[in-house]
């Protein structure tokens, strides 16, 4: 049996979005920017993805801007509302330790420009509090970037009410919502958000597409110059193809969220609870607040790397932190923020679900996982001196 279980590193692109990039392709190919008729017909397409992005976001077209990505998303959001503050003498950042290296890379680069960069603790269930957003507010803070949804855990962010404290305190708010967009509701104007990034790839549609929403009235600043499509904010004749099909996606899956919702969770659960029935097994976030596809478990005394390579001999595709932390020895650092000691966060493993997974699927898990995990252990003399006595199980 195959299993692809990477859902949050990708997603395959869905019917729906693959027939509305299909026509673009060969038929409707025109550059947006031209003022022919071709040209128009391609604007006209690429202003209904605009049209339905603003509408399933509770925003306003002119607020919607596609980038190639979420990282290039991320990029922009934090570059546009760092210079902002700047112009007022603001250059203090808060942000968390757990997000994804678009945003912590960016800060860096942000800190070596003279921003200083708050990155707050992550409690041992993954959930971030507004209580500690609003401890680190400082009068020079001039954004709060908190990711919507984590992209290893799954655990879900209370936005709303960060995004209280940040309107409260006139500070603008950022999320990193591309693991929550066409999974969790989204709407701009009740959570509070100021920024916000998705991509297109973590909900069936194709990748290289994303979207930066930015609240009327904060200027963006580009990352890439050149023409004047996206406003003058972002060079670069548009992606009308995968601009088309991430619409259909975001379309769909808001559309089918409740669904897909219902139909996930119990599957979740069930991979749990059959996981964390396997001694020394930690389920990593939150239980309950979690996006409906996301399992992370720690193994004790196991590598990740192998578990993965065994999985995937048996058909099963899976990660064990991130896809852009693999290929790094380095433990995952959501883990180790989360508080895993080093060997624990090593022996971790993600399965994301999505709606194509079947109930078979989940049993087939449940069926080949504990035999993986008791011959690596068995190999292990690591596991040897756990079980021995002369080393103490850590979980
Ligand atoms: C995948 C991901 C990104 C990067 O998006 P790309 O479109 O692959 O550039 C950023 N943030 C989070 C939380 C992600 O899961």
């Amino acid at each position: 049996m195959n299993v692809y279980a990477d859902n949050a590193a990708t997603t395959a692109v869905s019917k729906t979005a693959l027939e509305a990039m299909l026509p673009c392709f060969q038929e409707v190919y025109g550059n947006p920017s031209s003022l022919h008729s071709p040209g128009q017909r391609a604007a006209e397409k690429l202003a209904a993805a605009r049209d339905l992005f603003a509408r399933r976001l509770n925003a306003s077209p002119r607020e919607i801007t596609f980038t190639s990505g979420g990282s290039e998303a991320d990029n922009q959001a934090l570059r546009s509302a760092a210079a902002l503050g700047a112009r007022k003498g603001k250059k203090h950042i808060i942000s968390t330790k757990f997000e994804h290296h678009a945003i912590l890379h960016t800060l860096s680069a942000l800190e070596k420009e003279g921003f200083t960069v708050t990155l707050l603790d992550i409690p041992p269930e993954g959930v971030v509090t507004a209580e500690q957003v609003r401890a680190a507010l400082r009068t020079d803070t001039c954004l709060v970037s908190v990711m919507f949804a984590n992209n290893e855990i799954g655990t879900i962010q209370p936005i709303g009410e960060i995004g209280a404290v940040c309107r409260e305190a006139g500070v603008l708010f950022h999320t990193d919502a591309v693991q929550a967009a066409g999974h969790l509701p989204i709407d701009v104007e009740a959570l509070q958000i100021d920024l916000l990034s998705l991509s297109a790839h973590k909900f069936h549609g194709p990748k290289g597409v994303g979207v930066l929403y930015a609240r009327k009235g904060i200027p963006l600043v580009n990352v890439i110059y050149g023409g004047a499509q996206e406003r003058g904010k972002r060079a670069g004749t548009e992606n009308v193809p995968g601009i088309c099909g991430a619409a259909a996606a975001f379309d769909e899956a808001c559309e089918k969220m409740a669904e897909h919702q219902a139909y996930l969770t119990p599957l979740r659960d069930k991979l749990i609870a059959g996981l964390t029935a396997i001694p020394h097994t930690v389920l990593n976030g939150d239980a309950q607040r979690r996006l409906p596809g996301n399992v992370n478990v720690c193994f004790e005394g196991i590598e990740g790397e192998s578990l993965l390579l065994l999985l995937d001999d048996r058909g099963v595709a899976a990660s064990s932190g991130s896809a852009c932390t693999s290929g790094s020895l380095d433990p995952s650092h959501v883990l180790l923020a989360l508080g895993r000691p080093h060997e624990v966060a090593h022996g971790s493993l993600r399965l994301s679900l999505c709606e194509y997974n079947t109930p078979e699927e989940i049993d087939y898990l449940l069926a080949v996982l504990p035999e993986i995990v008791s011959y690596l252990r068995n190999m292990s003399p690591v596991w040897d001196e756990l079980e021995t006595g002369r080393r103490p199980h850590l979980i």
